[in-house]
């Protein structure tokens, strides 16, 4: 008997053990408190733990940046032809979308991110990152491991699941609107409610972190190109220096969060980019400045864009200059706050909670950090929410985009367990409550 057979009747075995299944194998409401807590031990045991590690390292030695991720798409599809799960792929170029139950409603779907960043490893470690210059610093090669790890174990249970569980590999996350080009493809046509993870390594391991409504922020960049006349540094009647224009746009883009905006609504202005000259006794023809901002409602935000255009182009003129505005590489969607739906946050409270323990599913603050997953919730009900992978005793783990950045492997089970939970008890609650109400998660943030 082959290794996988041999886990999948175990899980079968497992499961019947577990859950009030008669004649007609299906999940029911009384078994509902048990199922989290099985997928957990599941996960756990060493055959799938190591399953998911060796998983790990393979797409963390060869990170990929967004809409590139071949090789990643590649080992995602080997692994679900191993398992015998259908997918749809291409997917907004190289994203996977797989399929697991009945193929009819309930639709729930539960995603993970694909994409790398463009920055070098300074981690020492046998499976550091092969590639120079490109990392998986954000923890999606994790992010990928436990939608995998997710999705054995709810092959295992296929039979039972009455309802079809999407499983939603996205390209593309850090900065490129993946998840609006997969909704463009049509990934969540028929979904009923749709699930994220993010590592996080501020949080202790084994706990889960995230709150009902506004969790994280829009966001967009902008750039701007100040030209003046260049010339000698020693004679600056003959010059229109644009480093002292850009130096005074700088200071006026500040005064906007601190003037201008109710200092209960938040929201950043940061110009992060600075780039203009390169001697000493040369005034440079222009200077480029560029940056983010962040805010939770779509007003706040539109207000802003127009006001960062606005302050960019009069302040440069005071000093004579010629400014240019161009806002995300002219064209790349803007990011949306990430709005958390609330009967997805009871069920996940409710669910979390069966798993870890009540006292370990935190509430938290909402974050100006900003999550493409928001284009998912922008459209269906949607939840996302923080895994946590601290572990004092395993050494400092530094915070996402570091280059020392780790993942602990440990956390691998949990969001596995999650994944595959969160899922299949919203296809039991679904079904014991034809009509739920739904709650909308946008009444409140995106006035549309
Ligand atoms: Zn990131
Ligand atoms: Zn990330």
């Amino acid at each position: 008997m082959g290794f996988s057979q041999w886990l999948s009747l175990t899980f079968i075995f497992h499961a019947f053990l577990s859950l009030p299944i008669s004649s007609e194998p299906s999940l029911s409401p009384e078994g509902l408190p048990q199922i989290p807590v099985n997928f957990l031990e599941l996960a756990k045991r060493p055959e799938v733990f190591d399953w998911m590690v060796g998983i790990r390292r393979k797409i963390h030695e060869n990170p990929e940046l967004g809409f590139q991720e071949f090789e990643t798409s590649k080992l995602i599809r080997a692994e679900l032809d191993q398992m015998g799960i259908p997918y749809k792929y291409p997917v907004a170029e190289t994203g996977v979308v797989g399929y697991i139950g009945t193929g009819s409603p309930p639709f729930v779907a539960i995603r993970a991110d694909m994409d790398a960043l463009a920055m070098q490893e300074s981690v020492e470690w046998e499976h550091k990152s092969k590639v120079p210059g490109k990392m998986h610093a954000c923890g999606h090669d994790a992010h990928v491991t436990m939608l995998l790890g997710a999705a054995k174990i709810l092959q295992d249970h296929r039979h039972v699941i009455q309802g079809t569980v999407v499983l939603v590999f996205q390209p593309g996350e850090e900065g490129h609107g993946g998840a609006k080009k997969m909704l463009d493809d049509g990934v969540l046509e028929n979904v009923d409610a749709i699930f994220g993870i993010h590592v996080s390594a501020s949080r202790p391991i084994g706990t889960v972190a995230s709150r009902p409504g506004p969790l994280l922020a829009g966001s967009g960049f902008f750039e701007a190109v100040i030209s003046g006349k260049g010339g000698h540094a020693a004679i600056p009647q003959h010059t229109i220096d644009p480093i002292l224009a850009a130096s005074n746009v700088i200071v006026s883009l500040q005064h906007l969060v601190s003037r201008e905006a109710d200092p209960l609504d938040s929201q950043v202005v940061t110009v992060a980019k600075f780039q203009g000259g390169g001697a000493f006794n040369v005034i440079p023809d222009s200077v480029t400045i560029g940056g983010t901002f962040r805010a939770f409602s779509k007003e706040t935000f539109i207000h802003l864009k127009q006001r960062i255009e606005e302050v960019i182009t009069k302040q440069a003129s005071v000093q004579r200059c010629n400014a240019t505005v161009t806002f995300n590489d002219n064209g790349q969607p803007f990011f949306p706050a990430t709005v958390n739906n609330k009967d997805l946050h009871v069920h996940f409270q409710k669910v979390a909670g069966d798993i870890l323990g009540t006292q370990n599913v935190l509430e938290m603050q909402p974050l100006m950090g900003s999550e493409d997953f928001a284009f998912f919730a922008e459209v269906i009900p949607g939840y996302f929410f923080f895994l946590g992978m601290k572990n004092e005793t395993q050494g400092r783990f530094e915070s996402e985009h570091s280059p020392y950045f780790r993942v602990n492997e440990d956390a691998l089970p949990y969001g596995a367990a999650l994944h595959a939970s969160l899922a299949t008890t919203y296809i039991l609650e679904k079904q014991s409550k034809p009509n739920p109400p739904k709650g909308s998660s946008h009444d409140e943030l995106n006035p549309s």
